[in-house]
């Protein structure tokens, strides 16, 4: 099992689950929403070795965590995981936008300094200003664009430059959803739970069921569940040799 983007330091019993997540999945990559707790969790989290902790900063609390910017800049070459980090271009962020910008494009910029990390990138509402940003720094890693929501022109254009997609079971549940993922490369495509905020039947959605979406995605591609799997750990491991 591998889950590409979950919020476990935020699940209420988040201690308790560290051990099942890591038995369970092969590879997790547990996004943090701030500088400082990315230390905390990374510190906690250490002794779990499938479970990577992603240096981030939510762009939906910029505002409150902008005086972070400068630990999160001098953090980045301790680690090889970004996220969650971008830009939400909604109505309710249109506030911070503009620090949301400058955090996002300082960091991918240090990251290219750095020579590249894998990142977990939130582009809600916003996936041109992010490709626009991504395509200024072409040495930035490996961008993975979760919960994509962009249009066709905008998902065209992330195929282009490469990026890979963490995708989700609620993303599959809709038509519009399947039929955007069915326009993107299986070489590109990676499971997410995006949990605790993410639910199923009222039920937050663990790490390890992130790969739930097997079937469905076995559908789309049109090839067997084994085929699927094989598939998946593929892209994982090209992921991590960036
Ligand atoms: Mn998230």
């Amino acid at each position: 099992m591998i889950d590409l983007h979950t919020h476990l330091d935020l699940y209420p019993d988040a201690i308790s689950i560290l051990e099942k997540t890591n038995k369970i999945n092969q590879f997790t990559l547990a996004v943090t929403t701030s500088p400082r707790a990315w230390r905390a969790t990374s510190k906690i989290f250490s002794d779990y070795k499938n479970i990577k902790v992603g240096l981030g900063l939510h762009p939906e609390i910029v505002n409150e965590k902008y005086n972070e910017l400068e630990i999160f800049l001098s953090s980045i070459p301790k680690t090889k995981f970004i996220g969650e980090i971008g830009i939400d271009g909604s109505a309710r962020f249109s506030k911070s936008l503009q620090k949301q910008e400058i955090v996002f494009e300082n960091v991918v910029r240090e990251c290219q300094k750095v020579g590249g990390r894998i990142m977990s990138i939130h582009s809600r509402a916003a996936a041109s200003k992010i490709l626009s940003i991504l395509s200024r720094y072409p040495h930035v890693g490996k961008p993975v664009l979760h919960w994509f929501t962009g249009t066709p022109t905008e998902l065209a254009t992330a195929i282009d430059m490469r990026c890979m997609f963490s995708i989700n079971s609620v993303m599959l549940k809709s038509k519009k959803g399947r039929n955007l993922v069915s326009k993107i490369p299986k070489e590109l495509i990676l499971p997410e739970s995006d949990g605790p905020f993410n639910r199923i039947n009222n039920q937050a959605v663990m790490p390890w069921e992130a790969f739930q979406l097997k079937e469905a995605l076995s559908k789309i591609w049109q090839i067997s569940d084994v085929e699927t799997e094989e598939q998946v750990n593929r892209n994982l491991i090209k992921l991590l040799s960036c």
